[in-house]
């Protein structure tokens, strides 16, 4: 007994060390991957603004927007776009980061809108989104944003099972306006998404369709089938078969598929998903995952390139015309130009040993991608301060599941410290939850200037559709 709990012992001290040297050694230790900089302070900043400023204005928790460095990440992608020369439309997903202040900085430069509810379909138009620039995806589509989306007459509505055909038709009038229809593929056949490929539903939805094409037009086939990919070797994979399918279709029905969208999941380098084997060791011993790698990520142009040779060769192969390509990246658009800024309320030193933070922003309300995913982190008001110990990093939420992260290497903490977990641009600000608080407020800064894009929750608004 006493052996197994030294090996025990061993074994986590050698887990934790090596873990402490990755977290050393990290190539994410330099604010500029972010747009930001140390100012003569010492403080983080983004670009004018102090971040302990912004703290001090705005309250913590805080989602802080750099708005150039949204401008950067959009215009990398037009320009990947652009570079390919190849019909293209990309769309932004909105689930990835719903806030409409941020929207509109997304459509202000032309992109389009991906949307998988009534609500989001609501607010693409709210916002003036181009109808001919919204795709509706998802598995749980009402009635309601079924004949918004008609009546729009978006540029598809992307089925998820073979049932939405008579729905879709059902809802239609007669008249010369076709209804746009995708068929999201599924190629996963232990996956919940999409119309099952290898079993021929897919193909069966698709010839569906067409016997209905006085009202509907089979105008994309869909897939998304990754998520924060560092190259474009899976987006190929799917994108061939893809081809393969609508050449099927076209052959025997002489039907020409137009549009081909391949999704999200285009990756950044700042962040990664835990492997299974990662994510097991975490929850079991606590052991932070390595940071990634930023020579594992290929540059999006070059990805973009490779799936764009890829359907290309499969087009040759198969006959087919090339189609339109649509893309409907989240995270790559918006990952990197937000931040969560999250005040220390207290440290605890428990006598296992264990040294526990406790902050106002944990994984049950506001950072949940930080279960599954290495997010970088600072100490907005000391940056440059050397890593000594080992901490968890805690929730306000009172379950022992609450955390941020857990073992992660800092400096020697006080209660004047701010911890900045960056990356929160991608599923954090739309994941955020008012279990027991209220959800942050997100500012955006541009050179001096901040604008408030969303007010924190008031209490007022967290029971404004309860009956008291
Ligand atoms: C979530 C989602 C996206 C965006 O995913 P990212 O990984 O953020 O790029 C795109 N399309 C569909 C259908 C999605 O569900």
């Amino acid at each position: 007994m006493l052996g197994t709990e030294i090996l025990k012992k061993v074994v986590l001290n050698r887990l934790m060390t090596r873990s402490k040297h990755h977290q050393l050694q990290s190539d994410l230790r330099d604010l500029g991957l972010w747009g930001l900089n140390t100012n003569a302070l010492g403080h983080m900043a983004v670009q004018d603004v102090d971040v302990v400023d912004l703290m001090a204005a705005y309250g913590s928790p805080l989602f802080v927007v750099n708005q150039q460095r949204l401008e950067v990440d959009i215009g990398n992608a037009l320009s990947a776009l652009k570079g390919l020369n190849a019909e293209t439309e990309l769309l932004y997903s909105y689930k990835t980061n719903c806030t409409p202040g941020i929207l509109k900085e997304i459509h202000k430069h032309g992109v389009g809108a991906e949307v998988i509810s009534h609500y989001e379909l609501w607010l693409a138009a709210r916002l003036n989104v181009p109808p001919d620039r919204i795709v509706f995806n998802g598995v749980n589509k009402t009635e309601e944003s079924l004949k918004m989306a008609i009546d729009m007459n978006i540029l598809s509505i992307n089925i998820d099972q073979h049932s939405e055909i008579d729905r879709i038709y059902r809802l239609s009038k007669p008249g010369n306006r076709k209804i746009g229809i995708g068929v999201r593929l599924g190629f996963n056949e232990c996956s919940q998404f999409g119309v099952e490929v290898a079993s021929g539903e897919a193909m069966r939805a698709c010839n569906d369709i067409l016997k209905l094409s006085d009202r509907l037009e089979l105008r994309c086939i869909h897939f998304n089938v990754t998520s924060n990919a560092k190259d474009g070797k899976t987006h190929k994979k799917y994108a061939q078969m893809a081809i393969e399918l609508m050449s099927q279709i076209e052959r025997s029905t002489g039907h020409y598929t137009p549009c081909l969208d391949i999704g999200g999941g285009f990756g950044v380098p700042t962040t990664k998903n835990m492997s299974s084997y990662e994510y097991g060791l975490y929850r079991v011993t606590g052991c932070l995952p390595k940071p990634p790698k930023l020579s594992d990520y290929q540059p999006l142009d070059r990805s973009l390139n490779e799936i764009l040779t890829g359907i290309d060769e499969a087009c040759s192969r198969f006959n087919y015309k090339r189609p339109k390509l649509i893309l409907e990246p989240g995270r790559l658009i918006t990952s990197r130009s937000q931040m969560l800024l999250t005040r220390i309320n207290a440290i605890k030193q428990k006598s296992c040993g264990t040294k526990f933070v406790i902050t106002d922003a944990g994984r049950l309300s506001t950072t949940f991608p930080c279960d599954f995913e290495y997010h970088e982190s600072f100490l907005a008001n000391r940056p440059e301060a050397a890593p000594e110990q080992l901490y968890h990093i805690m929730g306000r939420i009172c379950t022992s599941a609450d955390w941020l992260m857990k073992n992660r290497f800092l400096p020697l903490l006080d209660d004047r410290d701010i911890i900045a977990v960056m990356d929160a641009g991608a599923y954090f600000s739309s994941y955020s939850s008012n279990f027991a608080f209220q959800r942050p407020a997100i500012v955006m800064v541009n050179g001096n200037d901040v604008t408030v894009l969303r007010d924190e929750e008031t209490f007022e608004h967290i029971t404004a559709m309860d009956c008291i």
